[in-house]
């Protein structure tokens, strides 16, 4: 029987079974205390859902990496211009033009989140306003668009859903080197099956809430 916490365990059987692909330790329900025990373990990326936390856990541990995964208003952009490693939950042109303006010295890299089933009961872009949002985001300094991000819709069509988000990313990057995050808790299998690069997992690595 190891002595290694339960947190400790979880988190090296996802490592080892996701390989290649990223894990993303989403702490937005963890308190400090299981965030400082991961980061001691040697995670290093972290996906926080509110932009004040974030601010907060990078001015905290400034030797990881914030992400950010969740909506966000013009008036909350400076700090995820300021302190994110990675802004995963772009949908509108307007908040990235203010995002932008507190980049310094960096760039920023952006995914756009798709709203893959085009269901309006979900956040993201619709699937044929991708593209043009990728030309505009082009065009802002301080950000640098990589890839795109997507969450399933709750039934049966998850993998439906992975493979459009899939293509739309071979098509728009032209290959396969942008980031495709998508991925929870009770899908990330899946997704991994279906090309994630990135999976953003909370529950199954923190617990429930
Ligand atoms: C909370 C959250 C997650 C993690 O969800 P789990 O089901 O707990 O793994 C992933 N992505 C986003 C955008 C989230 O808000």
């Amino acid at each position: 029987m190891s002595n290694e916490p339960e947190l400790i365990q979880r988190w090296k059987e996802l490592t080892s079974e996701l390989g290649e692909v990223k894990l993303l330790a989403v702490s937005k329900y963890a308190p400090d205390d299981q965030v400082q025990e991961l980061i001691g373990a040697g995670e290093t990326d972290f996906g926080e859902s509110r932009p004040q936390s974030l601010r907060d856990r990078a001015e905290q541990w400034p030797e990881c990496n914030w992400h950010m995964i969740g909506p966000l208003q013009k008036n909350k952009a400076k700090y995820i211009g300021r302190h994110a490693a990675m802004w995963h939950s772009c949908d509108d042109i307007e908040t990235a033009a203010a995002v932008a303006r507190y980049v310094e010295g960096r760039e920023l890299p952006v995914l756009i989140q798709v709203n893959v089933s085009n269901n309006p009961a979900q956040r993201g872009v619709a699937t044929d306003a991708v593209g043009e949002l990728a030309d505009a985001l082009s065009r802002i300094d301080g950000l640098k668009l990589a890839g795109l991000m997507g969450m399933a819709p709750r039934d049966n069509n998850v993998r439906q859903a992975f493979q459009n988000l899939r293509c739309l990313r071979d098509n728009l990057f032209g290959g396969s080197f942008a980031e495709l995050c998508m991925g929870m808790s009770n899908d990330y299998r899946i997704a991994v099956e279906e090309g994630a690069t990135i999976v953003r997992l909370g529950s199954t690595l923190f617990g429930s809430r």
